[in-house]
């Protein structure tokens, strides 16, 4: 058994590593310390508290993957829900699709009685007004929110820049591998842009027989290089877990133009294996490792510049 989250997964590790030590499925442990998260204002880069996009609303992002089945379920862009890790577990076992967005994820989690919430927070609501009262022009703001947000995206600053989407990976007590992530996102995001936490393949892919990878950051960098499915094939065609997430940086490499900053893969093999890499990043990135006994313990990424 393993287990890996990232820093933002704080709150999560001690619940999810709990329940696969009392034998949980991989998918069912990952979901019980998301949901934890979620709900705590006090992370600000995951579901309520989280930042808000351009025009001043929440809008989450969330995926879990059985690596046994290759079966996934994600939302995108989805509003007013406490738990979107939850939504996106019922899309994988009550749809015969893997990923809703939008309005038609908001009617998904009504139908399924999800459970409503009001997820910008007063210091969320007041961080964003600031931006707009010091940012937008008198004529900007006298025909908001009719105004070319395109030209303000670029100039967005994020208000949390280091804090990210929580990820998990886990191989539960039978050797299933699961992955899950959940965030708000970029942080003064266009409205409607998803990052890669819900994208099977760039935010995470899981494979019970090679192993998983999951990403924060800059979601626009691993969109493009198709990076968490990248580590698992490379796993599959017999690299370590480290080799493999070192191709994958690699690969980043080739990126010209877009948005290209930091970036931060997370993976884990079938034989308890695991490595974590932050391009880009600060150096001091911390992560979670709870590798089947005792207590899990925090670690430091490798770090690597492109
Ligand atoms: N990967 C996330 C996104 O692009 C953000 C993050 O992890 O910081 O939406």
């Amino acid at each position: 058994m393993i287990l890996v989250t990232n820093n933002e997964g704080t709150l999560g590790v001690p619940t999810t590593a709990r329940l696969l030590a009392d034998q949980a499925a991989a998918l069912d442990a990952i979901e019980a310390g998301i949901r934890l998260i979620e709900a705590d204002p006090s992370v600000r880069t995951v579901g309520r508290g989280g930042w808000a996009n351009l025009i001043g609303q929440i809008e989450l992002d969330a995926c879990l993957m059985d690596g046994t089945t290759l079966r996934s379920g994600a939302v995108g862009a989805l509003r007013d829900v406490l738990h979107p890790v939850s939504v996106a577990r019922a899309v994988m076992q009550r749809l015969p699709h893997e990923l809703l967005v939008g309005e038609g994820a908001a009617r998904f989690a009504r139908e399924i009685g999800a459970e409503p919430a009001e997820n910008l927070i007063e210091d969320s609501r007041r961080v964003w007004q600031e931006w707009f009262d010091t940012t937008l022009t008198d004529a900007q703001k006298a025909a908001w929110p009719h105004i070319d947000l395109a030209a303000l995206c670029r100039h967005a600053i994020d208000p949390e820049v280091g804090r990210d989407t929580t990820v998990f990976l886990a191989q539960d007590a039978t050797g299933s591998i699961c992955s899950g992530t959940s965030t708000s996102g970029w942080a003064w995001k266009y409205p409607g842009r998803l990052g890669d936490s819900p994208i099977v393949g760039a935010g995470s892919y899981a494979d019970t027989r090679y192993g998983a990878a999951a990403c924060t950051g800059a979601g626009e960098m691993t969109i493009r290089c198709g990076t968490a499915r990248a580590v698992v094939l490379y796993m599959k065609k017999g690299a370590s877990v480290a080799d493999a997430v070192m191709e994958a940086v690699d690969d980043m490499r080739a990126l010209k133009g877009g948005l290209i900053s930091r970036v931060t893969i997370h993976a884990i093999d079938p034989r308890g294996n695991h490595s974590v890499v932050a391009v880009n990043g600060p150096g001091n990135n911390v992560y979670w490792l709870w590798d089947g006994a005792g207590e899990p313990r925090r670690c430091l990424a490798v770090a690597v510049r492109l």
